[in-house]
């Protein structure tokens, strides 16, 4: 039943199939609440008993819509949406790991995410190992202690641009009894399933490409329905014994292997975090997907040819593309990404952060933003911006060399994005 229809297809028709007479598009229900004939019918809801709506600070139809969209585009088997990708990731982590339980996490990861689990969920009593995105089975097996509750990685990451072993990874975790959860912000699952490839759990920043146009911020997780909790039943009581905050239901027995970690995380998390995506923004992220397969394969065309350009450049320091051959992921990106990677790549022009800070400032088509996966062309430097406080030794600890630019390429025509990078180089 699941993905019948091609990707494209989904993309633009998926979660949503109108009746005789109802709306085309999906409709925005602006509603903080459902009404119901009789109590009884309201309480089976509080008890999980029935499926409905009745408060959208837990569920709302207009998410649920795009949701599943997203739970189809993904090959999954549930799927939520989340205020942000930080919400998406905090719970899809939260769901399964509680204060001292452990996490094994890539070292290559989205500087917020890295925040996330290293400092604000570290309070929280779960601690994470960092691991290099390039570990050997043996290195991945070794960073595992009794208590690990979950792997967890990116696709392709922000900003390194390393592509994940995602079959490796996978792998080593269900050979320890945990599932793997991925963040496929950047590859979209139009240029890759993860749970194709294995992933339990997928998650993403609606952000970025699935919006794709800079106008709303949301997150997104989705449940492959594989991972077998009761299995595991010790690493995991939150899903295999009951719950009292629902008069004891066991969320793996009542919902299955499919549905059981997003309905948990409904219940639970967004009953008491509250990181609901508001249905108008959920509309916005939904006609943003209606365009994903057109609009990646410009934002990887361009980034093609950009990349080909910066590594030919006597000006330039070293490009990072999977696109390229002589890249470093350039397997690992044939195998996970045929079709395309993404737009984002990384490089570093010759000299120090002057050189960098000025070559930016030149830049007239690309636009210097906190932002990134976006029709619009728009370059960071994240030594002088999001990772301002680091010293050049903790930089290049952590991957992001002090003069590394983050230059995603939008979907304008890639023959302007080349001259501007041109003339932005030649002053320099
Ligand atoms: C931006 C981003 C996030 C965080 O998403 P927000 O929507 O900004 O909260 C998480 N992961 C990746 C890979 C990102 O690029």
């Amino acid at each position: 039943m699941v993905n019948k229809k091609r990707i494209e297809t989904v993309c633009v028709q998926g979660g949503y199939t109108p009746g005789n007479g109802e709306p085309r598009q999906i409709p925005i229900i602006q509603s903080t609440t459902f009404k119901y004939d009789t109590s009884e019918d309201m309480g089976k809801l509080f008890d999980l008993e029935a499926s409905g709506y009745f408060y959208t600070r837990l569920q709302n139809p207009t998410n649920d819509m795009v949701a599943k969209k997203l739970c189809e585009l993904e090959g999954g088997t549930a799927a939520m949406l989340t205020s942000s990708g930080q919400a998406a990731n905090f719970y899809s982590i939260f769901n399964i790991a509680n204060c001292g339980d452990h996490v094994i996490s890539s070292s290559a990861i989205y500087g917020g995410t890295f925040n996330l689990f290293q400092v604000t969920m570290k309070k929280m009593g779960i601690d994470f190992t960092f691991i290099s995105p390039d570990s050997t089975e043996e290195e991945i097996h070794a960073a595992f202690r009794p208590n690990t509750k979950a792997v967890f990685g990116e696709t392709i990451a922000n900003p390194a641009c390393s592509v994940l072993d995602i079959e490796l990874f996978a792998k080593v975790a269900h050979e320890h009894g945990v599932p793997f959860i991925i963040d496929n912000t950047f590859a979209t699952p139009v240029n890759c399933r993860p749970i194709e490839w294995g992933a339990d759990i997928v998650t993403h920043s609606t952000t970025k490409y699935l919006d794709g146009h800079g106008v709303s911020v949301g997150g997104a997780i989705i449940d492959a329905g594989r991972f077998d909790w009761k299995a595991h039943a010790d690493k995991f009581p939150g899903l295999t014994t009951p719950d009292d905050s629902y008069h004891g239901i066991v969320y793996a027995d009542k919902f299955g292997k499919e549905g059981a970690f997003i309905t948990k995380a409904t219940a639970q998390l967004m009953r008491d975090f509250g990181s609901i995506q508001s249905p108008q923004n959920a509309f916005y992220i939904n006609l943003g997907i209606e365009s994903l397969h057109v609009r990646m394969k410009r934002h990887c065309e361009n980034a093609q040819k950009v990349a080909e350009f910066l590594s030919k450049s006597d000006k330039i320091e070293w490009v990072r593309y999977c696109g390229l051959p002589e890249d470093k992921y350039y397997e690992l990106g044939k195998k996970y990404l045929p079709n395309g990677s993404c737009g984002v790549l990384s490089f570093s022009v010759k000299g120090g952060r002057k050189e960098a800070e000025k070559f930016m400032k030149n830049l007239k088509v690309a636009a210097i933003e906190t932002h990134v996966a976006d029709a619009r062309t728009c370059c960071l430097h994240p030594a002088n911006a999001t990772h301002r406080q680091m010293t050049d030794a903790q930089l290049e600890a952590a991957g992001i060399p002090p003069t590394l630019i983050r230059y995603s390429c939008g979907i304008e025509n890639a023959e302007d994005l080349i001259e501007d990078i041109a003339q932005a180089l030649e002053q320099i």
